[in-house]
C-alpha cells in the first residue's frame, strides 16, 4: 500500500483515496471508477474501490486508536468536535462547491445541507451531558446502583449518494462523541467529501486512526460486514440494500440501523391555505432534483375541488422552476446523479402514461443551454395518478410529483398506511382537530403538520418506519447516543463489616 500524508486535502484529489490511521491511501492498481460532474455529464476524477485488504487494514487502524479515544474524558472528546465545526463553517464554500459539483444540487441547496450535517455535529458537543448515566442510592442496605454508557468500538456507516455530508454527519459525529472509532464508506458516486471530512477532523485534532475512510462498493461494502472487529453497522441508502445490509449484519453479530428508501405523501385538506400549501410542496418535490429522501413525491387531494384548484396551481408554478446548473445564480434545480438516474426517471415517466396517469406537465427532454451532456430531467406532474400505477407504488428518486385524488380524510390516511414506505409525511390544514387525528392516525416515523419535510432536528431523531428503515435505533438525537453505546449496569456495596455470610438463595434487597 502506497501511503503519503495530505495535510490540506481541501481541494478534492484527481484520485479519491482511502484515509486509513490519519494518512491519503491510494492503493497502486486498485479498480478505479470515474467520478462525474452531473452537469457537465462528464468525469472530473476517479474514486479508488478498496479491497477486503484496505477494509481490514482500517479495522486495525481504528480497533488500535479506539483504546485510547474511549478512555478519553468526553468533555475533551466534545472539544475536538468543537474545533471541526468550527472548521466546518470557516470552509464552507470550499466544502459547498466540491459536494455540488459531484452531486449536482444547487450551491445554496448544498449550504443547507452543511449546516444539517453541523447541527448534529454541535448537538455531539454535549458529549458529556448525553452521556451522563443513572444512579440509585439506596437500592438495598448500603447498596447503591447504576448504569453508564459504554461505546462499542469500532463501527462502521455506509452512506448514499444524495446527502454526501450531511448523512455522514448523522452518524459519525455522535459516534465519535460516545467514544467510538469511525469507519465511512461513502458513496463511490461522490466520494470527495468524505476526504474533505477527514482531514477536517485531523486538523481539529482527532487522534490518527479514529475515523477513517474506505472508498469502495459491493465488496467494500461486504468486507465490512463481515469482519468482527466492527461492532455496528449504519447505514442509509435504498430498500434493497438496506434490507440486505441488515439481513447480513445481523447474521454477522453487528448492531444494525438500515434506513430505507421513501415514497412520502402530502395530504392537502379541503380547508388548506392552497396557495401555502402549493409553495411548500413546490419545494419539497423538487428540491435538489426529487433526490432526498424526504421529498414529497405524492400529493393526495382531499376533494375533487381541492385537487383542481392545487393542479392548476401546481403546474403554473413547475412551468416556471428555473432548471440550470448548479452552480449559477437563480436556479432552482439541477441535474440528477448520473445518466442511470436519468434514464431511469424518463422511463418511470413513460410508465406513467402508459400506465393511464395525466401527464400535466413533462420534464423529459429539457435542455441546459451550454450543458447539453447534463444528466438533465425537468420538472415533471401527474395528475389523476392510480394507486396501482408503477410510478405511485416505486420510488422514483427524481423531480416527479404525482397527484391522487382521494373523497375524504379517511380515504387519504388509509393510502398512507398501506404503502411500503413509511418515511416521512405531512398534511395541510388549518384544523387543529384535523391535525391532531393524523398525528395519532398515521404509520409513518415522521409527520409535518403544514410543514412539507419534517427532517428532526439534530437533536430529536431521524428514521422512518416499514421498508423505510430496518433495524430498532432511529439516527442522531437520543436514539444516536443509545445506537452507538451499551448500558453496563453496576451494583455496588462498600461494606464496613468484614464477615459476610454466604447466601444460596436469590439476591434480594431486605
Ligand atoms: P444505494 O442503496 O444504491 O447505495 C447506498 C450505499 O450502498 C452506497 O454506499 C453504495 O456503495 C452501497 N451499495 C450499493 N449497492 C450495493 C450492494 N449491492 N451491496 C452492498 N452495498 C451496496 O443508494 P443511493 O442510490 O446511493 O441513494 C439513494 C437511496 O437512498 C434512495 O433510495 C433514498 O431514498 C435513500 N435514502 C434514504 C434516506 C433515509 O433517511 N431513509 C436518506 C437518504 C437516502
Amino acid at each position: 500500500m502506497n501511503a503519503q500524508v495530505n495535510t490540506q486535502v481541501m481541494a478534492a484529489p484527481a484520485v479519491v483515496g482511502h484515509y486509513i490511521d490519519g494518512q491519503l491511501v491510494v492503493t497502486p492498481g486498485a479498480t478505479r471508477q470515474p467520478v462525474y460532474n452531473p452537469s457537465l455529464g462528464r468525469p472530473v476524477r476517479e474514486v479508488i474501490l478498496a479491497t477486503v485488504s484496505e477494509v481490514d487494514a482500517a479495522v486495525r487502524s481504528a480497533k488500535a486508536a479506539q483504546r485510547a479515544w474511549g478512555r478519553t474524558p468526553a468533555l475533551q472528546r466534545a472539544r475536538v468536535l468543537f474545533r471541526f465545526k468550527e472548521l466546518l463553517v470557516q470552509h464552507n464554500k470550499v466544502l459547498a462547491r466540491t459536494l455540488s459539483e459531484e452531486h449536482g444540487k444547487t450551491l445554496p441547496d448544498a449550504e443547507g445541507e452543511l449546516t444539517r450535517g453541523m447541527e448534529v455535529v454541535e448537538f455531539a458537543c454535549g458529549a458529556p451531558q448525553l452521556l451522563k448515566g443513572e444512579f440509585s442510592e439506596n437500592v438495598g442496605t448500603g447498596v447503591d446502583s447504576f448504569g453508564i454508557r459504554q461505546p462499542l468500538g469500532v463501527v462502521a456507516g455506509i452512506t448514499p449518494f444524495n446527502f454526501p455530508a450531511m448523512v455522514p454527519m448523522w452518524m459519525f459525529p455522535v459516534a465519535l462523541a460516545c467514544g467510538n472509532a469511525f469507519i465511512l464508506k461513502p458513496s463511490e458516486r461522490d466520494p470527495s467529501m468524505s476526504l474533505l471530512l477527514a482531514d477536517l477532523l485531523t486538523q481539529a485534532g482527532l487522534p490518527a486512526g479514529v475515523f477513517n475512510v474506505v472508498q469502495g462498493d459491493k465488496v467494500a461494502v461486504d468486507a465490512i460486514l463481515a469482519h468482527p472487529d466492527i461492532a455496528a453497522v449504519s447505514f442509509v441508502g435504498s430498500t434493497p440494500i438496506a434490507r440486505y445490509i441488515q439481513a447480513q449484519g445481523v447474521q454477522h453479530g453487528k448492531r444494525v440501523q438500515a434506513l430505507g428508501g421513501a415514497k412520502n405523501h402530502a395530504v392537502v385538506m379541503p380547508d388548506a391555505d392552497i396557495d401555502a400549501a402549493t409553495e411548500a410542496i413546490i419545494g419539497a418535490a423538487y428540491g435538489s432534483a426529487g433526490e432526498r429522501c424526504m421529498a414529497i413525491s405524492v400529493v393526495v387531494a382531499v376533494g375533487e375541488p381541492t385537487a383542481d384548484a392545487l393542479v392548476a396551481k401546481l403546474a403554473h408554478r413547475v412551468k416556471s422552476l428555473v432548471v440550470g446548473a448548479p452552480d449559477a445564480a437563480g436556479v432552482d434545480m439541477g441535474p440528477l446523479v448520473t445518466s442511470i438516474a436519468q434514464e431511469r426517471v424518463t422511463g418511470y415517466i413513460a410508465d406513467g402514461v402508459k400506465d393511464g396517469a395525466q401527464l400535466v406537465v413533462d420534464g423529459r427532454g429539457v435542455q441546459v443551454a451550454g450543458r447539453e451532456a447534463g444528466f438533465y430531467v425537468g420538472p415533471t406532474l401527474f395528475d389523476r395518478v392510480a394507486t396501482s400505477a408503477r410510478i405511485y407504488r416505486e420510488e422514483i428518486f427524481g423531480p416527479v410529483l404525482s397527484v391522487v385524488r382521494v373523497p375524504d380524510y379517511a380515504a387519504a390516511v388509509q393510502l398512507i398506511n398501506r404503502h411500503e414506505f413509511a418515511n416521512g409525511t405531512a398534511v395541510f390544514t388549518q384544523s387543529g382537530s384535523v391535525a391532531q387525528a393524523f398525528i395519532r392516525d398515521i404509520d409513518v416515523g415522521m409527520v409535518g403538520i403544514n410543514v412539507p419535510i419534517p427532517v428532526p432536528m439534530a437533536f430529536h431523531s431521524f428514521g422512518g418506519w416499514r421498508s423505510s428503515l430496518f433495524g430498532d435505533h432511529h439516527m442522531h438525537g437520543p436514539e444516536g447516543i443509545r445506537f452507538y453505546t451499551r448500558l453496563k449496569t453496576v451494583t455496588q456495596r462498600w461494606p464496613e463489616a468484614k464477615s459476610v455470610q454466604a447466601d444460596f438463595s436469590m439476591p434480594t434487597m431486605k
